[in-house]
């Protein structure tokens, strides 16, 4: 247990937030449950430059401090930038999201007094309230996973079960993306369809790139729809290839956005289609209609949080198996049919539209 008479009254915590996009937003209510619990505190997200946009004027946040490894914190030198700047901020504790030994290590060495985190990856020892991790059947979504954590240091009392995640754009956002669609030709009414063909884990989580090709095309068909693909960098050759693959006119936009940029994109949208992804768990907190294609993963764990969500999943003995790669012939994703995620996308569109 946290020694409530150390942090009864904290006046500054550091939390270290969690590096993947969708562990970042299924962790937001735990930031507000703190948040609510010490609402006179200053609360300081130790963010990577990519996740740190998710927290821009959070309420639950009172200011962000970056940690950049591949950039000005890289190799030991800049490890030590990053302790010597914590450290001169005297937090009185720290809350771990993430799970790494890495970050306690950080907070251990920043000399914070008080670092929470679950006793794992090893880094019990540097830990002043290592917290048993439960086993998934006990918390059943990731989102009571970091509340979870807060609950049993004795933080917060018992969370309930958590039903969404809300994130907002601000107007000049929006005003943004109307500009960024405008350049592309797509001003206006319009009804605009987001797809995330990529999943950032890995292929295992990936449906096929013809199926995605195929459904925009039946969208764009069947309800006049306009077609962003969406995705990081990285993915920005899958989206190509699907764009290649349609036989319809689709607009690349994977690669060309920020975290805020592209949470302004997707709040234009009136359906997306997505795998299981960082971006699926964004447009969930945006309460847009989206479905959500499963195959490696257990939704029942991962699944999106939001109003207006459907899962697509062709249930196989060996799902979940939480693989990066499939070590068999993929029948998780290939069973899952253009004709199963169409009817989803009509129905939820019906059901949003009514
Ligand atoms: S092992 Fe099964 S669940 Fe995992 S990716 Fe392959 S088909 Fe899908």
């Amino acid at each position: 247990m946290v020694q409530r008479n150390r942090l009864s009254n904290p006046r500054k915590l550091l939390v270290s937030a969690a590096n993947w996009i969708g562990d970042a937003v299924m962790s937001v209510p735990a930031l507000e449950a703190l948040r609510k619990c010490y609402p006179g505190a200053e609360i300081v997200l130790l963010a990577k430059p990519w996740v740190s946009e998710l927290y821009w004027s959070h309420p639950a946040a009172s200011r962000l401090i970056i940690y950049d490894p591949d950039g000005e914190h890289a190799g030991p030198r800049g490890f030590w930038k990053i302790v010597q700047a914590l450290r001169s901020e005297r937090f009185e504790a720290a809350i771990l999201f993430r799970n790494s030994f890495h970050s306690a290590w950080m907070a251990w060495c920043a000399r914070i007094p008080a670092r929470v985190g679950y006793a794992r990856d090893c880094r019990s020892a540097l830990l002043t309230d290592g917290i048993e991790a439960p086993p998934a059947a006990a918390y059943g979504h990731q989102s009571s996973y970091y509340l979870q954590l807060l609950f049993r240091a004795g933080l917060i009392e018992k969370p309930e079960p958590v039903q969404s995640v809300r994130l907002v754009v601000s107007d000049a956002e929006k005003k943004w993306a109307e500009k960024r669609l405008e350049s592309l030709g797509l001003q206006g009414r319009r009804f605009l369809v987001g797809l995330n063909p990529g999943a950032s884990f890995g292929p295992a989580k990936r449906w096929l790139l013809e199926r995605f090709a195929d459904l925009a095309d039946r969208l764009v068909g069947g309800l006049q729809a306009d077609v962003l693909i969406f995705g990081s960098r990285d993915e920005k050759p899958l989206a190509e290839e699907v764009t290649k693959e349609m036989k319809q006119k689709s607009t690349v936009l994977a690669g060309e956005t920020t975290l805020r940029q592209l949470m302004a994109l997707l709040s234009r949208c009136s359906l997306v289609v997505t795998n299981d992804s960082g971006p699926m768990h964004l447009a969930a907190a945006l309460g847009l209609p989206l479905v959500a294609i499963f195959g490696s993963t257990d939704e029942r764990a991962t699944g999106p949080l939001g109003p207006h969500t459907r899962i697509v999943k062709r249930p196989v003995s060996c799902s979940p198996c939480g693989l990066r790669e499939c070590p068999i012939d993929f029948r998780c994703m290939t069973g899952v049919s253009v004709d199963d995620v169409y009817r989803a996308a009509l129905e939820l569109v019906k059901e949003t539209k009514a």
